[in-house]
């Protein structure tokens, strides 16, 4: 038997663990240093029901969750139709279908109020501009903001890669995080190309009835791999033709032999268990920074949200530009947004989940719970005009959660793989490489699985 150790067991490590372990012959190990498995899907009981304070849903449009979800049999559920606000000014205002910020809707943006009458004049006049030569990478906010101007970056763009990524368009890669719109780029106006992009039928999003943090379980009782939890990897070396790992305390150490191994860990472990055998990757990884986010769950009554029409289940939740100064940087009203979590509340209660922190700031993760959930329930009130004492809450911080795909990520992503690639039996994945979302994560896996195989 030859056997492949798969070090951490979020998706991405739980993914590569079945991939090899359904090969003949290959023994797949999974090391996971907390105790359970999961990473940043987990799900904790608020008011009696199991709901996500991670992950909460993945791209539909992207194959790999979709397919990973029928092989284990097990159902995608769609959110409903419930549609997401932009809170600007005093008012929850309807986000404008775009990509990445990029209007697909003219008439839409402009009923919206987002933009003033010389922001929607910007965005009418970007197909005057001469096409943008991109010769090396550059932020989200220098290409968008180039072409569309500065309020489409700071009204929309900043709000949604503050909801993907925790991040600043200034700071992020368009070609890491929005390869599409360099494509479109090169060939001329993103306004025209966005606003011809055919309307699709297929649901953007899907989920699990009864939660995204559902899918470490499923995959692990599908039975194609051994998990260890409470197995901190603190060490990795070579060891003839393999490797020997170490885990356990610095006192008592044990070492586990492997044939083959996979990294699927954040990229700051990462970095310190490549630090002998690829110093090049160990050095790339030790670069990428992270935003720290903060979850807090609430469940409400459902006779508190009478007479708040924000509330009335045709809201899906809300994003929040950083410039508007609030504590929040989005609300999702989770009994809205997904049928099971409004039918697992019986009717009683109503639960809802607000997001605080962003690249660069310390605040929510140093906060107390009570800050928390006092900030969170004060914009809450202040957005949607709901002042009710909640029935239960839940914070779930999230320190280091979400890796920065800084310009030039995708140049450091290659250095790190062709370092790492030199050395026979050895591969990464995980939210640091390829996207962040789960689909990109279980395509980074299955990359890496592929790998060792080979
Ligand atoms: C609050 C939040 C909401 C999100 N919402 C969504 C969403 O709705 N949709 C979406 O697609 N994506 C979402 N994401 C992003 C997505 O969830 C993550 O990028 C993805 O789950 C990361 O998976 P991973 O396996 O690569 O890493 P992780 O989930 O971080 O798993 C890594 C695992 O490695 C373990 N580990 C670390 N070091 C060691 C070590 N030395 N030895 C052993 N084990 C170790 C950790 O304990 C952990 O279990 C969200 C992220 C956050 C934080």
């Amino acid at each position: 038997m030859t056997r492949v150790v798969v070090v951490g067991g979020g998706i991405s490590g739980l993914v590569a663990a079945r991939a090899v372990g359904r090969r003949p012959g290959i023994e797949a190990l999974v090391l996971e240093g907390a105790s359970r498995t999961g990473g940043k899907l987990r799900r904790e009981t608020v008011a009696g029901v199991a709901v996500d304070v991670g992950a909460e849903a993945m791209l539909h449009r992207r194959p790999e969750g979709g397919a990973l979800a029928a092989e284990l049999g097990v159902p995608l559920v769609h959110p409903t139709g419930a549609t997401s606000r932009v809170w600007w000014g005093d008012e929850l205002r309807p986000l404008p279908r775009s990509l990445m910020g990029v209007p697909m809707d003219l008439s839409a943006l402009e009923s919206s109020g987002l933009l003033t009458p010389a922001g929607l004049a910007a965005v009418r006049a970007e197909p005057r501009l001469p096409t943008t030569t991109l010769d090396a990478d550059v932020s989200v906010a220098e290409l968008v903001g180039g072409r569309l101007g500065p309020e489409v970056v700071d009204r929309l763009v900043e709000p949604l890669l503050g909801g993907v990524y925790a991040g600043h368009a200034a700071e992020i890669s368009v070609r890491a995080a929005v390869p599409q719109l360099v494509a479109m780029a090169n060939r001329g106006s993103l306004l025209e190309q966005a606003l011809a992009l055919p309307t699709s039928t297929t649901p953007v999003f899907a989920g699990l009835e009864g939660g995204m943090g559902r899918l470490p379980a499923l995959i692990e009782e599908a039975g194609d791999f051994a998990v260890r939890r409470d197995a901190m990897v603190r060490g990795l070396r070579r060891s003839g033709s393999g490797y020997r790992l170490v885990v356990g305390s610095a006192d008592r150490p044990e070492e586990i032999a492997a044939d083959a191994v996979i990294l699927a860990v954040p990229a700051a472990p990462a970095a310190r268990l490549l630090g002998d055998l690829a110093p090049e990757a160990a050095r790339r990884l030790s670069g990428i920074d992270t935003a720290s986010v903060v979850v807090v769950t609430f469940a409400f009554r459902v006779a508190d949200l009478a007479g708040h029409p924000s509330l009335d289940g045709g809201v899906s939740g809300f994003l929040v530009p950083p410039s508007q100064g609030r504590r929040v940087k989005a609300a999702t009203f989770s009994f809205a947004k997904w049928a099971w979590v409004r039918a697992a509340g019986g009717g009683d209660v109503v639960h809802l989940r607000t997001s605080l922190g962003r690249h660069g700031e310390a605040t929510a993760l140093q906060a107390t719970d009570e800050e928390l959930v006092a900030w969170s329930l004060q914009d809450l009130a202040a957005a949607t005009g709901l002042v009710a004492e909640p029935v239960d809450v839940h914070v779930q911080r999230w320190g280091g959660a979400l890796p920065q795909y800084a310009v030039g990520h995708l140049e450091r992503v290659a250095a790190i793989r062709a370092d790492v690639g030199a050395i026979p039996g050895l591969a990464v994945c995980g939210a640091s490489y390829d996207g962040v979302g789960i689909p990109a994560c279980i395509g980074s896996a299955l990359r890496a699985a592929a790998d060792v195989l080979r």
